[in-house]
């Protein structure tokens, strides 16, 4: 079998078979396939698209290229269940809804990642933990998992080396937007994590990579038929990114929110609503509750009653982190030299977030990366972002910058200024769960 013949194949429109998809797999992983290849082949699916059975054929050989993590003989007493995010700014849900699906009977292994565009990382959130190894070794991970029933860390081994290499070679060959891949790639790493189900959030709006509701919901369809179709149950929410979710971005900032949401010192209602959400259907694929309401009042309970918080601080112990952050989480988050109120230039009502620019802004604060290699400071970001919908007057605070010197807080209050608006009318209200796919 030559690489050209199947890059031609693609090219015409045809439908490769399971056999020429292994071939190109295999061919990441030994190099046998060059990076012209590959990058042509990707190039003619970007153009061509891919058939379901296609993109499961893909999603499971590359699953196949590395380490598939197997936790029989960790002997769980529940279900292995993850979640995964599409990206937004604000997005801090899996370091609540990971112990509250522990709280509630599931083991849940999430391999995470960093900060990907303007777009805050679940990683980035818990190295502002001083002591958390969001590295370790595999033994520690799986004690992890089994006494604290999460473990948030980063890539472990060698999952699915396919999706890095091809990964590497559509972000350089403008071919990272094609929902095929996107699809093989997201799952790939997922089912090589042992998951038994999955609950996915594919996020829309003018902080989403997919900015319009076709685009999210192709991505949406896509995620749940491969999933399903190689084997691993998913269900999708659709949500809503036109404004920051919570109401901080950043590293430590995005932490202590969570903090108060466990431990029932605050719940921003649209975090909360898309948290229980996305739980209710993790267990429900887990066969822990019957139905989708159960599901939610257990993790309600789990929440109140402390479990979810006991759980994460069993997480964050067991990883090297401090076993009084919950109790003292000013102890141990680092906090910024200079915090600067936001204030409203005029008297109104915020009218919308320009949510993207709002993740830049705190990109330039140094809370996220302009390339791979930069160190982020953990301390910078935007904490108490005032919603579309309320009222405000004239000099009141839109947020908070968290900054590292007053220069570049200054600058980031003049930003902040333009991209929360400030109008006469309310907006139209935009609900958070937008479309369920089941
Ligand atoms: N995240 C991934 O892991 N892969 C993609 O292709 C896009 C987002």
């Amino acid at each position: 079998m030559l690489a050209q013949e199947i890059i031609r194949a693609k090219r015409d429109g045809h439908t490769l078979s399971p056999e020429d998809i292994r071939h190109f797999v295999q061919g990441l992983v030994s190099n046998a396939w060059s990076e012209g290849q590959a990058a042509a082949l990707a190039m003619a699916v970007f153009f061509q698209g891919m058939s379901m059975p296609e993109r499961i054929a893909l999603t499971q050989a590359m699953r196949d290229s590395g380490e598939v993590l197997e936790w029989g003989s960790a002997q769980l007493a529940g279900p292995v269940l993850d979640k995964h995010s599409s990206g937004g700014v604000g997005d801090k849900v899996s370091l609540m809804l990971a112990p509250m699906v522990a709280a509630c009977g599931g083991f849940v292994p999430m391999i995470s990642g960093r900060g990907l565009g303007h777009t805050g990382g679940t990683l980035d959130k818990f190295d502002s933990i001083p002591g958390y190894q969001t590295a370790p070794d595999v033994a520690t991970f799986r004690r992890t998992v089994r006494e604290a029933g999460c473990a948030i860390i980063g890539q472990t081994g060698d999952l699915a080396p396919a999706d890095k290499r091809l990964y590497g070679i559509r972000d350089v060959t403008a071919t990272v937007e094609s929902v095929p891949l996107i699809t093989a790639s997201i799952l790939s790493k997922k089912l090589a994590a042992g998951l038994q189900g999955l609950s996915m959030d594919v996020k829309t709006g003018n902080g989403a990579f997919a900015d319009n509701l076709p685009m999210a919901r192709e991505l949406a369809q896509s995620l749940v038929a491969v999933a399903n179709g190689a084997g691993l149950p998913t269900h999708a929410w659709i949500t809503d990114m036109n404004q920051v979710l919570g109401h901080s971005a950043g590293n430590a900032v995005e932490m202590r929110e969570a903090i108060d949401f466990l431990t029932g010192a605050e719940r921003e209602a649209r975090l909360l609503d898309v948290t229980l959400a996305l739980g209710a259907d993790m267990l429900v694929l887990g066969r822990l509750a019957p139905d989708v309401a159960s599901a939610r009042a257990q993790l309600l309970r789990a929440l109140e009653q402390g479990q979810a918080a006991e759980r994460f601080a069993r997480m964050v112990h067991a990883l090297g982190g401090p076993a009084d952050l919950l109790e003292r989480p000013d102890a141990h988050l680092v906090a910024a030299a200079v915090v600067l109120p936001v204030p409203a230039p005029r008297s109104g009502v915020v009218a919308a977030h320009a949510t993207r620019d709002i993740g830049v802004a705190v990109i330039e604060l140094g809370g996220g990366r302009r390339k791979a290699s930069d160190a982020i400071d953990h301390r910078v970001g935007l904490s108490r972002v005032v919603a579309p919908g309320s009222v405000v007057q004239a000099g009141d605070p839109l947020a908070w910058v968290h900054a590292a010197d007053a220069p570049s807080a200054e600058r980031a209050v003049v930003l902040l200024q333009r991209h929360i608006t400030v109008a006469d009318a309310a907006p139209a209200p935009s609900p958070v769960l937008i479309e369920h796919l089941v």
